[in-house]
């Protein structure tokens, strides 16, 4: 059965942490959420927590690196939805450990870009037809991060901080590519926020960090993009 919702978001990486509070916040707003997820049981759980609180989340199996999965997560929301308003890229790693980029492994740079800076495009390369379709015309937001801004960039994490500049790259791409669709595309960074990721010491509560993922995807205004934005303002690239 199709959803009734006349709003739709998917966000990948939405089992747990930033994806997942995002998710909530949308549902909130009277968005019925794709929860995607590379982990079915994983996103089942997460899909179940958000119904019990009377919200419409559903489960959308999708591993961003796989592009049939990719195709088959395409399959999987045709039969649920006609139309996709909001694409949230927010599944990402980060396996750097303490590395400088003179003895960088670059097998890790390789799967850091593959999830962080490829993903994004395939998954959005194939939703593209539902965005299309979006009646008020769509949105895409590429979860980046502070440490892609190249003004900032310096020895930190220097393989997920490549592929998050790329990814910033990969959003002014498409954002000159799809205006003549209607579709605005921005990088949103969410700032060091507490999750699996960001760890125990970092200052911000995940909801402060999905409020501006939030606010690109409902109240920005859609003329806004190809920007690079924290806390509702540009950030320098
Ligand atoms: P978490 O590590 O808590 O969550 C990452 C999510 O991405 C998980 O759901 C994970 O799934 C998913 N994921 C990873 N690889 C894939 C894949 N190949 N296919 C599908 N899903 C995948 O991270 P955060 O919530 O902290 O981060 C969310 C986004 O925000 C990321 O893009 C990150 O780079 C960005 N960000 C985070 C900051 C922070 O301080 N936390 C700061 C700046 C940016 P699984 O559970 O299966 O592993």
């Amino acid at each position: 059965m199709k959803t009734q919702h006349s709003k739709i978001a998917l966000i990948t990486g939405a089992n747990r942490g930033i994806g997942h509070e995002v998710a909530r916040q949308l549902c909130k707003r009277g968005f019925a959420v794709f929860i995607g997820s590379r982990d079915f049981s994983k996103g089942r759980s997460a899909c179940e927590e958000l119904c019990s609180e009377g919200y419409e989340a559903i489960c959308l199996p999708i591993d961003v690196t796989d592009p049939v999965s990719i195709r088959q997560a395409v399959g999987t929301f045709s039969q649920k939805a006609d139309h996709l308003d909001v694409l949230i890229n927010n599944a990402g790693i980060l396996e750097d450990h303490g590395e400088n980029i003179l003895c960088l492994n670059t097998e890790m740079l390789e799967r850091t870009l593959k999830t962080n800076t490829i993903g994004p495009i395939l998954v959005t390369q194939d939703f593209l037809p539902f965005l299309q379709k979006s009646p008020d015309g769509g949105r895409i937001i590429n979860v980046s991060s502070g440490v892609a801004s190249l003004e900032n960039m310096e020895t930190y994490a220097p393989a997920y901080s490549i592929s998050k500049a790329a990814l910033n790259a990969v959003t002014r791409q498409l954002a000159s590519s799809l205006k003549e669709h209607n579709i605005a595309v921005n990088s949103v960074s969410p700032g060091w926020t507490r999750t699996d990721m960001g760890g125990a010491s970092a200052p911000r509560p995940v909801e402060k960090g999905a409020e501006a993922i939030v606010w690109m995807a409902t109240d920005a205004p859609l003329a806004e993009t190809g920007g690079f934005w924290q806390d509702n303002k540009r950030m320098p690239w």
